[in-house]
């Protein structure tokens, strides 16, 4: 995903080799392209803004090193501002002290809130957890069906409402589904919710509902990758619709110019927890905001 962006930064940074010292007017070339590469990848504006000022900043002010030489300098600055809109430290998943621990997700139809609940379940086991997944998306016909097959495949139980139930209400089946997990020992609750194609007050209001009446240990936002800059304004339609403590990227195997990932975080102020990049229940992982960084810096 990152492919055209690493091949831009790592091309301006070794312009830069070689040179005995770096003039403000190097320093002022080198964040000007480096500002187009991030524009070009989608990274939203102001995020860009604030990344080039820094380094700017820093590459002007008096961070001398014995060890290193201006362009190398220059290339750790980079990289240490990348990891600070990434985040910085890597956030792991906050669970409760007294189980069963609820993780709601929430996100648009489509952004792979359903794999990464079988992903996230199968990860947990490997965690040593015992989780049960929890379908209340109760509009789209098929979403229950396929939390089911997500669960059997992850090895993992699943609560829904009984077929032939009418469709029922998600808040209450949020609710329900911490006294099955309970009574079937398991200590982390997952709850899928629905999605629509579009941010919807409806959908953003019955996903708020769900939120307070199970007052999850984390509301995780699940974003497609791939969706550019409306990435970042869903995130903030979210943030203010249902509020979320953690981000999950997905599609990150796509071949989008996926700057906007690198947008969500410092535009919401919440973490990057996880991330997806493929279709595979393996393919999904804990966020490394350095290890992010060094992938892009190539
Ligand atoms: P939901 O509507 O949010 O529950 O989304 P789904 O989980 O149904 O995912 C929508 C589509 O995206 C499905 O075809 C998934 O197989 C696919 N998908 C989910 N995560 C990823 C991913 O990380 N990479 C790729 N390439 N596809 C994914």
């Amino acid at each position: 995903m990152f492919d055209t962006l690493s091949d831009r930064l790592t091309s301006v940074l070794q312009n830069l080799r070689g040179k005995g010292r770096l003039s403000d007017a190097d320093i002022d070339a080198t964040a000007r392209e480096i500002r187009i590469a991030l524009l070009e990848a989608d990274v939203a504006l102001p995020v860009v803004r604030t990344f080039i000022a820094k380094v700017k900043e820093r590459a002007k002010g008096s961070e001398v090193s014995q060890a290193l030489n201006p362009a190398q300098q220059v290339v750790k600055i980079v990289n240490e501002e990348l990891v600070e809109i990434l985040g910085g430290e890597t956030r792991r998943l906050n669970l409760a002290k007294n189980p069963p621990s609820v993780i709601m997700l929430a996100g648009l139809q489509g952004s792979g809130k359903t794999t990464l609940a079988g992903k996230l379940a199968r990860w947990l086991v490997g965690q040593g957890h015992r989780p049960l997944l929890v379908a209340c998306d109760l509009q789209r016909p098929n979403a229950v069906t396929q939390l089911q097959v997500v669960g059997e495949r992850a090895g993992v139980a699943v609560y829904a409402p009984e077929p032939g139930n009418g469709v029922g209400d998600p808040v209450d089946v949020a609710r329900r589904s911490i006294d099955e997990a309970k009574h079937g020992q398991n200590d982390v609750v997952v709850v899928d919710t629905a999605g629509r194609l579009g941010v919807d007050e409806e959908m953003m209001r019955q996903a708020a509902d769900i939120r307070e009446a199970v007052q999850p240990d984390e509301v995780l936002f699940v974003v497609d990758a791939m969706i550019g800059q409306d990435a970042v304004t869903t995130a903030e339609a979210f943030r203010d619709g249902v509020g979320f403590t953690g981000v999950v990227l997905t599609k990150l195997d796509g071949d989008a110019r996926g700057g906007a990932a690198l947008s969500v975080r410092e535009v919401t102020g919440q973490p990057i927890l996880f991330a997806s990049n493929g279709e595979k229940l393996e393919d999904f992982d804990t966020f490394h905001p350095d290890r992010m960084a060094s992938r892009i810096l190539g």
